[in-house]
């Protein structure tokens, strides 16, 4: 099987996460990853609780230099690349704050996510009873847009269709109830050169395909996008590989044949 990179993992930096970094990268030598991006969570004015995904990027960096020299990470029997990442959850009022941290840190690559939707998380109900099912996944994606057309300094947008997960009558609309506001999501990032991530979190949540679903990643290639990364959005060990035994053949069959890592916020091709 190729080896592939995982460019999407969280560390106890993450409000969500307890697992202490050198776990992570370890286990992504078992593993066996070609290399791993850390992308620990920031999502300033996480309305449902707040502070809890501060993140304390001076020790989150002072803890990847204690561990790595040059981007890579030495045990006494093997070796890995570990590159130092962000996952930022956007929000359109946040621009300037995240304009101003991005540009005063060393990223090799950042994630921009929706976690966060008129100040409420698709994760809780609250959201669901407020729009429904069809009017939240709908209000999911508009937000999207406006976050991109607010800022557009992150390299990949992250689990696009994420808002699926968590409700089980989400998971039964048909790919056509909201097939238009996708692809006018792919159309922006084809056209502000951003890559579209394929996150394999989603089968730790019992689902069937990753985010985005699969007829989501063939548009994008129709529409001529070529940028994607791969990750896990692993939060702890046992979640680092999830997905990765079919994710080959899954990109390919989509019409990939190379996917991209992001070293220095540039794109390096790597083959499937
Ligand atoms: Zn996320
Ligand atoms: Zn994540």
């Amino acid at each position: 099987m190729t080896k592939l990179w995982n460019t999407h993992m969280h560390t106890s930096f993450s409000g969500d996460s307890d697992a202490p970094m050198q776990d992570m990268i370890e286990q992504s030598i078992t593993d066996n990853m070609c290399g791993i991006t850390l992308t620990d969570h920031l999502d300033i004015d996480y309305y449902h609780n707040p502070g809890r995904f501060d993140l304390d990027i001076d020790e989150y960096r002072k803890c990847y230099d204690s561990l790595t020299v040059n981007g890579r990470y030495d045990n006494d029997t093997s070796s890995i690349d570990v590159l130092w990442g962000i996952e930022l959850g956007l929000q359109p009022h946040l621009s300037e704050k995240h304009e101003e941290i991005i540009s005063s840190y060393n990223f090799d690559y950042v994630i921009g996510s929706s976690h966060q939707v008129d100040k409420m998380d698709p994760y809780y109900p609250a959201y669901w009873d407020k729009y429904g099912v069809k009017g939240g996944v709908r209000r999911y994606f508009t937000s999207i847009i406006e976050n991109i057309e607010a800022y557009n300094n992150f390299d990949a947008y992250g689990h696009l269709d994420y808002v699926i997960r968590y409700n089980d009558d989400a998971q039964k609309l048909t790919y056509g109830d909201y097939k238009d506001i996708i692809n006018e999501i792919l159309h922006l990032l084809i056209t502000n050169e951003k890559a579209l991530e394929i996150n394999t979190g989603a089968y730790k949540f019992g689902l069937h395909e990753p985010n985005p679903c699969i007829q989501t990643i063939k548009d994008y290639r129709k529409m001529g996008g070529k940028l994607i990364t791969i990750g896990s959005d692993a939060h702890k060990p046992s979640q680092v590989n999830i997905g990765y035994n079919r994710l080959s053949k899954l990109l390919k069959e989509c019409g990939f044949d190379s996917y991209y890592v992001y070293k220095n916020r540039r794109p390096f091709e790597c083959m499937l």
